[in-house]
């Protein structure tokens, strides 16, 4: 593809499963494409591109990953987890406090042999924290490979550009929903849709400092030079919808806790309290405001997130609601 070459370290394509419950009772045909079930350190969308980032890493000699990413960091959990799988060192960096308590992913990342690196958001650019840990452990002989935040760049949006032709193949048409975060996702599913009759939507799931149609012109632009494509877009291309984003990155809301329940209780899949359970609300929204119509096909892609659940905001939130179905004989 593109001339792009992998490191192949998933069974693809991912599952896709029917939600006949679910299906029944909202009136459209829900699909799930089951990108949480991807098979290292639990699963989720960044693997896929991890599969080209650590192709690209080990090209150029690389010993060692160091990447980014928020608190609730799942790219931080599996960035750790194919190190760990391949051999290598790795280190994840997050501009956070130490509350008190490991975020379940952090902790993941530890049990993985990763090191975590807190470092308070006092202004500091985050690259300088990544420097400063890249010639630590390049004057220990390490040889540093950076991956982005969530790894996001023209190299990680490969993973989707794949998983599209994988949707290609499982769908003659439908409408596709992701959550959007760092944009890797969203960004390759478009490019690898272009073609097709698929339409796509991104659920941001965190305010942008930007406008985020310019953002995705420009990534789009990055990633059009660096593979060659040979079309064209308007800002009017890209569906991004920023109607859900409650609360803000990673807050607990009552409406994805909801949307988590429902999935849970109609289906047994688990959604996550960061990026699916907003996409999930967002479509149950969607369907009751009539822009999805009934009888629609509806591919909704999993992009794992599980151990969001157990981090403490999170679990205090789902303990107090939920504790009234326990009982104290
Ligand atoms: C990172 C992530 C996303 C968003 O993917 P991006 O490529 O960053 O937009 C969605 N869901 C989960 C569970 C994630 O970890």
């Amino acid at each position: 593809m593109f001339g792009y070459p992998k490191q192949a370290c998933l069974h693809l394509p991912t599952p896709v499963n029917y939600l006949s419950n679910l299906s029944e009772r909202l009136g459209i045909e829900l699909y799930i494409k089951r990108d949480d079930l991807t098979e290292f350190g639990l699963g989720g969308n960044k693997l896929r591109k991890l599969e080209y980032h650590i192709y690209d890493a080990k090209e150029k000699g690389a010993t060692m990953l160091i990447t980014v990413g928020g608190a609730q960091t799942n790219h931080g959990r599996l960035t750790a987890a194919i190190a760990a799988k391949n051999r290598m060192k790795c280190a994840v960096i997050s501009m956070d406090d130490y509350p008190g308590e490991l975020s379940s992913n952090m902790l993941l990342e530890r049990i993985f042999g990763a090191h975590v690196v807190l470092h308070k958001a006092d202004g500091t650019p985050i690259m300088d924290v990544v420097e400063r840990v890249a010639e630590k452990y390049e004057s220990q002989g390490e040889r540093c490979y950076f991956i982005p935040m969530g790894g996001s760049n023209e190299i990680g949006a490969l993973g989707y550009y794949e998983c599209a032709q994988e949707l290609k193949h499982e769908f003659k048409s439908g409408h596709v929903i992701t959550a959007l975060g760092s944009m890797g996702t969203y960004m390759g599913l478009f490019c690898g849709l272009h073609d097709s009759s698929l339409h796509l939507t991104g659920i941001q799931i965190m305010p942008y400092e930007e406008d985020i149609l310019k953002y995705a012109s420009n990534y789009f632009n990055t990633v059009k030079s660096a593979w060659k494509l040979d079309f064209n877009v308007t800002a009017d291309d890209f569906d991004i919808n920023e109607d859900y984003l409650y609360g803000g990155y990673n807050v607990p809301s009552k409406e994805v806790r909801d949307a988590i329940y429902d999935m849970a209780r109609s289906e047994a899949i688990i959604l996550d309290p960061c990026y699916t359970g907003k996409a999930y609300a967002a479509l149950l929204d969607m369907i009751e405001q009539g822009k999805i119509k009934k009888g629609e096909t509806v591919i909704f892609l999993h992009t794992g997130g599980f151990p969001g659940l157990y981090t403490p905001n999170h679990r205090k939130a789902f303990e107090e609601e939920l504790i009234d179905g326990v009982t104290i004989l």
